[in-house]
């Protein structure tokens, strides 16, 4: 007998290791024409070395830092997959 499966897509879903990030709030900023969410993230969650997007180096691990992700797109979930890592002033001068 066949049966379908209800989507789970829409549902909220967060995956397990953006539940430390999401302990602040992250705040929505507009540049270039799109809306991102900026989630601080501080030196005792940042477990693992990042490559910042703004200066090409790296976020090493114990430093307080923003991820960046866009908050406008149709890919919810994909949106958080892709989600960048930035040094906070990398991210301020951008
Ligand atoms: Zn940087």
């Amino acid at each position: 007998m066949p049966s379908r499966r209800p989507s789970r897509r829409t549902q909220p879903h967060v995956p397990l290791d953006v539940d430390r990030v999401m302990r602040g709030v992250a705040r929505i900023e507009r540049r270039g024409g799109a809306e991102w969410h900026v989630q601080p993230m501080s030196a005792a969650a940042a477990a693992k070395d990042y490559v910042c997007p703004g200066c090409g180096g790296a976020v090493q691990r114990g430093t307080a830092h923003v991820v960046v992700w866009r908050a406008d797109s149709i890919f919810g979930e994909r949106a958080i997959e892709d989600r960048r890592h930035w040094h906070t002033g990398c991210w301020r001068a951008g």
